[in-house]
C-alpha cells in the first residue's frame, strides 16, 4: 500500500496546511517517477506497512499567458505519473468557475480521482450536505471526504483510506 498522490486545488483551499499535517519521514520509494515529479514532493505519510508520498501541483488554472500554459501543462503531466489524485475544496465557497476548470482537466485523467471537502471546521454541519451535492456529479469520485486540515478531523481517516486503497 504505497505510491504517489497528487493534490490539485483552487488558492486557499488548504493544500499546504494538509501536506503541513501529513509531512514526515524521508523518501523510501522513489520507483519510476520523473524527476519531474520528485522535485515537487511536498509531504510524506508514513506507517509500518504504508508510505503516501504527496504531490503539490498549484498550477491548474484558466491559462492567460505562454508562461501560465507551461505551468498548467506541467502540472497536469505531473497527474498522468501519479497513482492517485486528490482535489481539494473550500466547505465555506460554492463550486465556481477555478473548480470547474480544474474538474474539467481531472475528466482526462485515468487515474482514482478523491473529492477532498476542507474546513469542515469553519461549516454548519447542515451545510456539509448541500456541498456536496454541489460536486457529486462532477466527476466519478473514488470517494468523498469532509475533512479539516488545520483541525485534523478526519484527516487520519482518509489517510488510512487513501493507503488502503494504493
Ligand atoms: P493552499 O493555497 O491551498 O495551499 O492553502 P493554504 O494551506 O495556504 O491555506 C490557506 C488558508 O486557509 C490559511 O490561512 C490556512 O490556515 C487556512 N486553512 C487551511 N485549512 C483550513 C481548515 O481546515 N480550517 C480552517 N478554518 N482554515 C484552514
Ligand atoms: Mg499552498
Amino acid at each position: 500500500h504505497s505510491g504517489f498522490v497528487a493534490i490539485v486545488g483552487r488558492p486557499n483551499v488548504g493544500k499546504s496546511t494538509f501536506l503541513n499535517r501529513v509531512v514526515g519521514q524521508k523518501v523510501a520509494i522513489m520507483s519510476n517517477v520523473a524527476q519531474t515529479t520528485r522535485n515537487k514532493i511536498q509531504g510524506i505519510y508514513t506507517t509500518a506497512q504504508e508510505q503516501i508520498v504527496f504531490i503539490d501541483t498549484p498550477g491548474i488554472f484558466k491559462p492567460t499567458s505562454k508562461l501560465d500554459e507551461f505551468m498548467v501543462n506541467s502540472a497536469i503531466s505531473t497527474l498522468n505519473e501519479v497513482d492517485a489524485v486528490l482535489f481539494m475544496v473550500n466547505a465555506e465557497q460554492t463550486r465556481g468557475a477555478g473548480d470547474n476548470y480544474i474538474i474539467d482537466r481531472l475528466k482526462m485523467i485515468k487515474k482514482p480521482i478523491y473529492l477532498v471537502i476542507n474546513k469542515i471546521d469553519q461549516i454548519h454541519p447542515d451545510k456539509l450536505l448541500s456541498i456536496v451535492d454541489q460536486y457529486k456529479d462532477a466527476l466519478k469520485w473514488q470517494e468523498v471526504y469532509p475533512i479539516s486540515a488545520l483541525q485534523g478531523n478526519n484527516v487520519d481517516e482518509f489517510l488510512q483510506q487513501l493507503a488502503s486503497d494504493l
